[in-house]
């Protein structure tokens, strides 16, 4: 039996059922849980026996609200209690039409890329389906509470697996929160509104397209391998030349791409040459590189390219027939930007 956080209807209606309890009640429980309400003991509506049944049955719930912080661009982190111990980060980003969710996958990171300040988290462990997908239903319910002014979407709309940890690290929770979020009878989300973000385990991508298809970005960092064997040390085991042979396998929904993602490092992965292997790297018909400011952290030994030398680097990329973006920081008066998530630091 999953938890409750990840329980599909008709599941809940036998469970209650088998407890001698009426089946409607089953949806007025999940009814709650879609409103981000995961204690049954908050269930108002809910007959206290049925209630107790659930607590008994399920435990506490999967999460618990620690702290939140909102950054002047709207960008919310929060801090979240894991119920068998530990802290977990989560960031929701409104933008004018979509909210999108980032997902934390694992208590600190297995790898340990230089530039990341959740790599600096000893890894901890891994987040069972049921803590992912909780994140969600938490958030749900914030934005529920306190609407956002900046955007006309209500509810998220996006989810990205690009919080803390390597979530083809974690396949388990991986694959169960994803099951529950495409399935008909779980969220029913498109595949096409899920992104998954590696940085390059080969065999866990090829079964994420075999599995669930959704939108995949991989953590590139340099088409060097050299570099790359600094930036991401996974391409130790899994170098470049691998890596593309895997990402031409991938299967791509219609008019999608594989994002490719570039912090760029003042000095480090920001010259002609590094353009040239970049260029030389990319698929132009199927993916796309995502150029993203490098978000500082006490200690972290990198600085970041000037945004007017990031924006003539994406020039020279688009000029060469390369799709090619900067992706603006968010949440970054909050640490809540990219590669800034470390929940030990929240707390302090
Ligand atoms: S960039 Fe991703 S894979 Fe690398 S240390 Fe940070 S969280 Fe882990």
């Amino acid at each position: 039996m999953p938890e409750l956080s990840i329980v599909l209807l008709s599941s809940l209606q036998s469970l209650l059922q088998g407890w001698g309890f009426p089946k409607y009640r089953a949806k007025q429980v999940l009814d709650w849980r879609n409103k981000g309400v995961l204690d049954p003991q908050a269930m108002l509506n809910v007959p206290q026996e049925i209630r107790a049944a659930l607590v008994a049955h399920f435990g506490e719930p999967p999460l618990r609200l620690v702290q939140r912080q909102c950054a002047s661009d709207g960008t919310r982190k929060y801090l979240f209690a894991l119920r068998e111990g530990g802290t977990i980060e989560t960031v929701m980003i409104p933008e004018r039409k979509r909210i999108t969710v980032c997902l934390s996958s694992q208590l600190g990171c297995i790898l340990d890329c230089p530039f990341c300040y959740t790599g600096r988290q000893n890894f901890e462990k891994n987040l069972t389906g049921a803590a992912i997908v909780a994140q969600l239903w938490m958030v749900k319910a914030d934005v529920m509470v306190d609407p956002l002014i900046n955007s006309t979407a209500t509810t998220p709309t996006h989810l990205v697996y690009m919080g803390m940890g390597e979530p083809l690290a974690n396949e388990s929770g991986l694959h169960q929160s994803l099951a529950f979020f495409l399935d008909e009878t779980g969220m029913h989300l498109s595949r096409r509104r899920i992104t998954v973000s590696t940085s390059g385990l080969l065999p866990q991508i090829t079964r994420l397209g075999e599995m669930f298809p959704v939108n995949l970005a991989i953590s590139l960092h340099s088409a060097k391998n050299d570099l790359r064997n600094t930036l991401v040390p996974i391409n130790k085991k899994y170098p470049l030349t691998k890596l593309r042979k895997i990402l031409d396998s991938y299967p791509l929904a219609e008019q999608r791409y594989i994002t490719l993602e570039y912090v760029m490092l003042a000095g480090i992965n920001d010259q002609p040459e590094d353009l040239l292997a970049l260029v030389g790297y990319v698929r132009k018909l199927r993916e796309r590189i995502n150029l993203i400011h490098f978000n500082p952290y006490p200690n972290s030994g990198y600085t970041a390219t000037p945004i007017k030398m990031m924006d003539a680097f994406a020039s020279d990329l688009v000029s060469q027939g390369v799709r090619a973006t900067v992706r603006r920081s968010r949440g970054d008066d909050i640490m809540a930007a990219c590669g800034q998530l470390n929940a030990h630091a929240m707390r302090q």
